[in-house]
């Protein structure tokens, strides 16, 4: 018993000195601050646990190990429990420190909060354009805000006048374009026909079915590239069925899918691409996102906009659009649409259609 209890004040001395010297870390603990007033010290990690006392802004503290958004301490010399989204990373936030600003000013309107880095994290709230606040952390493109009400939130950079440049793991960054990530958005690129159905026939009898499955791969990679989940519904020569493509749609949480196509028509003047959606709304400002991109970066006319009852859109709860990119019966389009070039425009295209789809 008396062992135990020098122990304890061997234990108390280190914990004191950890405390006093922020700059050192403790060998098996990590050094946090708490970041909001009035933060409940439970017993156990959950919210009905006994409350054992209070701990406030500015307290520091060391944490022996972390589970579902709980950190383990000791008071008193018991083993105690916060709740983690009231500490601060002390690390971090001396990093953000060392940055040139502290404040950021919301640059849109109606902009999430959200409990986590990144757009898979709740939305705890909103927040309007020209409002300011301290930045306590910075993660990825996420800046980590101390609210009014001395609690934190995250938004996304580009949302503020602070952007931070997404990293690309490739090395490859896209240029001339603003850069929005795509981290937790779930795709589904729908390479049109394929196998037994070869799809429209071009000029010298090409298949669709072969360019959307190129392009398809082309546009995939980009949109990974920039952060996205991209499925595909085939990867090779295969025939998959409508039905089978909605259904592989709507077996994720898909946040878009796009379905790739080439069209024909017997009079080869007819020329150009379009965007076609299904329903108004969501769908119907995806198309005109992706067309007015494809018209930016590619040189093919444009047809813009049209609502179709397409089976894989009008079947598909997931919001659906279907892109033609171009006519393998015009002897304009067909040179274009096979160069590796115009294939990367099409996919600069998507991915900033599919940004601004989802962020503005
Ligand atoms: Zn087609």
């Amino acid at each position: 018993m008396k062992k135990m209890r020098y122990g304890m004040i061997v234990f108390w001395t280190l914990l004191l000195s950890f405390m006093f010297i922020p700059s050192v870390e403790a060998d098996s603990g990590q050094l946090y601050e708490v970041g909001a007033d009035a933060v409940n010290v439970r017993i156990a990690p959950n919210h009905n646990a006994e409350i054992i006392g209070q701990i406030g802004s500015g307290d520091q503290l060391v944490v022996f190990q972390e589970q579902y958004g709980w950190v383990q301490t000791y008071y008193d010399g018991e083993k105690a429990w916060v709740a983690s989204q009231f500490l601060l990373d002390h690390k971090e936030k001396s990093a953000a420190k060392d940055t040139s600003y502290s404040t950021v000013t919301i640059t849109a309107n109606n902009v999430r909060l959200r409990n986590g880095p990144g757009t898979d994290n709740d939305i705890i709230g909103h927040t309007f354009e020209g409002n300011t606040y301290e930045v306590i952390e910075t993660a990825g493109r996420w800046h980590k805000l101390l609210l009014d009400n001395g609690s934190a939130a995250w938004v996304a950079s580009w949302l503020t006048d602070h952007p931070q440049q997404q990293q690309s793991s490739s090395g490859e960054e896209t240029s001339g374009t603003t850069v929005v990530p795509l981290d937790g958005y779930n795709i589904v690129l729908d390479p049109g026909h394929g196998g037994r159905d070869p799809g429209a026939s071009g000029i010298s009898h090409e298949q669709e079915k072969n360019f959307t499955l190129t392009v398809a791969k082309v546009v995939a990679q980009k949109l990974r590239n920039a952060g996205a989940t991209v499925i595909l519904t085939r990867s090779d020569d295969t025939y998959v069925s409508l039905e089978e493509r909605v259904n592989i749609s709507q077996a994720y949480r898909t946040d878009a899918f796009i379905s790739l196509h080439y069209n024909a028509f017997p009079i080869t003047t007819i020329n150009g691409t379009s965007a076609h959606y299904y329903q108004m709304g969501k769908e119907y400002k995806l198309a005109q996102n992706i067309q007015s991109a494809l018209d930016k970066h590619t040189e093919l006319n444009s047809r813009g906009v049209k609502q179709d009852a397409y089976h894989v859109l009008r079947e598909n709860e997931d919001v659906s659009v279907l892109v033609e990119l171009g006519y393998i019966t015009s002897p304009y389009d067909l040179p274009v649409i096979q160069t590796e070039n115009h294939q990367s425009n099409v996919a600069d295209a998507i991915v900033e259609g599919v940004q601004n789809y989802f962020h503005n």
